[in-house]
């Protein structure tokens, strides 16, 4: 049987991925003759939610390319910023994002998040429905053919992660107008409204509120909670976007706890 020996070299980017033997420059692989490149990649390890150009011998590829014996293969890594064309930008996070997705949020950001483990059959049908981009740190769930789109994020820490996702995909940011909790988008609300949600000292000290259109919850203005503002001023400066809600307060969750985790 005729089994094509390639050679392979993984953007330094993506060689966390590929087996420790295999990082350093050039590789020889051999394939089985029938499988395409993508297979061939996918079972380096690399996610292709994580490859941008594949070059065959100097010459851009699709995925679809069965590689013939001889040829030097380069993986490339994703772009930055990355074009999520087909829908407005909206993520899904998996189960072990909890904190990049209130983040994501305090930000302005769509991030859907499932604080349950539904199975990873359900994670990519929801991403293919609602056209979200699906993150998670796990390799088997990004290679999923139902997902919609997907990315691998990189760090375990949240502050890492955040900038990850942000420079990766540049979403607009718009703080302090989206629900931490449930991800719906905060509307302006009358104290008269709110007033028998809230406790007595916030009662007396705020008159700016907003509610949560999803769940309710009731945000205000004006209570500086430092670890909260100093998230979003950190990525305000670095990665743009308006900076302050309408009226140019602050809100923050009742128990100030959102972003925690
Ligand atoms: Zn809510």
């Amino acid at each position: 049987m005729n089994r094509p020996e390639i050679h392979c070299t993984v953007a330094p980017e993506l060689r966390l991925f590929v087996p420790a033997d295999r990082r350093q420059g050039r590789t020889a692989l051999r394939t089985d003759g029938t499988s395409t490149l993508g297979h061939v990649v996918e079972s380096l390890g690399v996610p292709l939610t994580e490859v941008g150009r594949l070059l065959v011998d100097g010459r851009e590829v699709p995925v679809s390319h069965v590689p013939r014996d001889g040829e030097s293969v380069e993986v490339c890594a994703v772009g930055r910023p990355q074009e999520v064309p087909g829908a407005p930008l909206r993520f899904l996070l998996d189960v072990h994002l909890g904190t990049l997705a209130r983040r994501l949020r305090l930000l302005g950001v769509d991030a859907a998040y499932e604080s349950e483990d539904i199975g990873d059959p359900a994670l990519a049908a929801r991403s293919a429905a609602e056209r979200r981009v699906l993150l998670s740190r796990d390799r088997g769930l990004l290679r999923r053919r139902e997902n919609w789109a997907g990315a691998y994020v990189y760090s375990d820490r949240p502050d890492e992660q955040l900038r990850d996702v942000l420079g990766r995909f540049a979403p607009e940011l718009a703080p302090w107008t989206r629900c931490t909790a449930c991800n719906g988008l905060l509307e302006e609300a009358e104290k008269g409204t709110v007033e028998e949600r809230l406790e007595g000292g916030t009662r007396r000290t705020y008159d700016v509120f907003a509610q949560c259109t999803v769940c309710d919850r009731v945000y205000w203005h004006g209570a500086h909670h430092a670890r909260l503002e100093a998230v979003v001023d950190a990525a305000v400066r670095e990665f743009g976007g308006a900076a302050a809600a309408p009226g140019g307060g602050t809100a923050v969750p009742r128990d100030g706890s959102a972003a925690q985790g």
